[in-house]
């Protein structure tokens, strides 16, 4: 430990709770990095688990004083390495900021502290016949502060809106050490530039997020399932094309392949049938008569994009049983050796050319790629996965990797469209954006967080 390294510590522990701070490195274990497992941490001096938003200003500052790195985070769930520790310096646990302050139903609101988890939001809103629609796979483990550091995205997404489009308002600790609110509770506003918006999204590199405003929408209704099985994975793009052209706006599109079925039903024996090379499940939360066209409709598409089988579903447990299984996909392919997980994003109607190229990819380099996605949104998540310890396998996914990232771009597309790049994304940042683009990222980062403190190298190289 250097010498500021040992004036944190002594600072710390003189100026909060002494259950705030863990320094022992067993008890560190577990704070170290997120799901990405292909990203590098390293070790820290000390993990702080403030209890308020003042804690969290004693920690922010005493870190500006010494000069020391801080890495908030939320429950470690993120697929690109944003959590992921960085060496001398400090983990801030949001886990005792997980208190629901306020549920509105006159506003349509809720006031969170930032580790509350997405689902014990959702339940208290439903609760209340209230909805707050963001969903991450992740939903009953990831945290709204993680969420909204992620812009993360979900099932529900392709029709309601990611998480910056139910943000009204955050409270933060800045990168000077300063608490300010940004944002606003009412249903418009537009004084100053959208600084809460700049918040969203900006991976714990530009403030720590102490308390969240966000908007809900009424309970949404009983939902209709409509399942097809596809031989191609050019095939079940058609299909997603197709639906997108109808008009129709499913409240979920989702794919999820054989190897991921197959991993799941190992793992979970759900008796899940791994018949088909792909699964499209589509859902419509119209109510009556409209939902019953809408599901006719994403039918009529799966069946003339040659679905090998295709069907409403009649049995709501079987339905909710392949969302399950959606849900489940990363974990149960971790089982299997580390995962390296992409998150491209392509125009809706680029979606058939993008698998097909993904499944090109897969067999040129001789890489074991599964696929799941947040279809509807053309955003896919081929996972890479290698037999743990095998380096050459790992350098022809990593191969592999660089290129699904090239046919993102080349066809219009973005790098990730709802993880975040972290540190596993940086250089494909590099390779989308424009050089004044990057340097207004620069830009925005020196003036937040002046003393590069803040979640250092991770986004951006300052
Ligand atoms: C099984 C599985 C399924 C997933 N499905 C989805 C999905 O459908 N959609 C999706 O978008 N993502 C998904 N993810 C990725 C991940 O869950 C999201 O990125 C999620 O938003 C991360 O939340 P977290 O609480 O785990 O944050 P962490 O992983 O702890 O942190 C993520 C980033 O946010 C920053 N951060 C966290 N809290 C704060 C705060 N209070 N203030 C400032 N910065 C903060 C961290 O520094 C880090 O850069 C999935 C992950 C897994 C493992």
């Amino acid at each position: 430990m250097n010498g500021a390294g040992a004036m944190i510590v002594e600072d710390l522990r003189r100026e909060l709770p002494a259950d705030r701070v863990v320094a022992e490195a067993d008890s560190m274990a577990g704070y170290l990095h997120d799901e990405a497992e292909w990203a590098a941490h390293g070790m820290p001096l000390l993990v702080v688990r403030p209890r308020d938003a003042e804690e969290v200003r004693t920690v922010v500052r005493a870190c500006i004083r010494h000069r020391v790195p801080v890495v908030t985070r939320g429950a470690g769930t993120g697929l690109s390495g944003g959590a992921n520790a960085i060496a001398d310096g400090v983990v801030l646990s949001t886990e005792h900021l997980a208190d629901i302050r306020e549920i509105n139903a006159v506003e349509r609101l809720a006031v969170v502290g930032p580790g509350v988890v997405n689902d014990d939001l959702r339940a208290a809103c439903a609760a209340r016949d209230l909805w707050y629609p963001p969903d991450p796979a992740s939903a009953p483990w990831s945290t709204i502060g993680g969420n909204v550091a992620t812009n993360a995205g979900g099932l529900c997404c392709v029709k309601y809106g990611v998480t910056r489009d139910y943000v009204l308002g955050l409270q933060v600790v800045t990168g000077t050490g300063e608490l300010v609110r940004l944002g606003r509770r009412t249903a418009k506003g537009v004084v100053g530039f959208d600084l809460a918006g700049l918040m969203v999204g900006s991976e714990g590199t530009l403030g720590v997020i102490t308390e969240i405003t966000v908007k809900l929408r009424p309970k949404a209704g009983p939902e209709r399932t409509v399942a097809g099985y596809f031989d191609s994975p050019f095939d079940a793009g058609r299909a997603v094309a197709a639906i997108s052209a109808s008009g129709v706006v499913p409240s979920a599109l989702e794919l999820i392949d054989r190897h991921c079925l197959a991993a799941v039903d190992a793992w979970k024996n759900m008796g899940l049938s791994t018949d088909a090379n792909i699964v499209l499940l589509g859902r419509t939360d119209a109510p009556g008569l409209a939902g019953e066209q809408e599901a006719a409709t994403m039918l009529d598409c799966f069946q003339r994009s040659d679905a090998t089988w295709a069907a409403q579903s009649t049995d709501q447990a079987e339905a909710d049983l392949l969302f399950a299984a959606r849900r489940l996909a990363y974990p149960a392919l971790e089982r299997l050796g580390p995962v390296l997980t992409e998150d491209v994003c392509v125009p809706k109607a680029a979606v058939p050319e993008m698998l097909a190229r993904i499944d090109a990819t897969a067999t040129r380099h001789d890489t074991l790629i599964a696929n799941i996605a947040h279809a509807g949104d053309g955003n896919l998540h081929p996972l890479l996965i290698t037999p743990a310890g095998d380096e050459g396998a790992r350098t022809r996914a990593l191969a592999a990797f660089d290129e699904i990232i090239g046919d993102a771009i080349a066809l219009g597309g973005t790098i990730s469209g709802e993880h975040g790049v972290g540190l596993l994304k940086r250089d494909g940042m590099v390779r989308e954006l424009s050089p004044a683009v990057l340097d207004m990222h620069r830009a925005v980062k020196s003036a937040l967080d002046p003393y590069n403190i803040l979640n250092p190298g991770k986004v951006i190289a300052s």
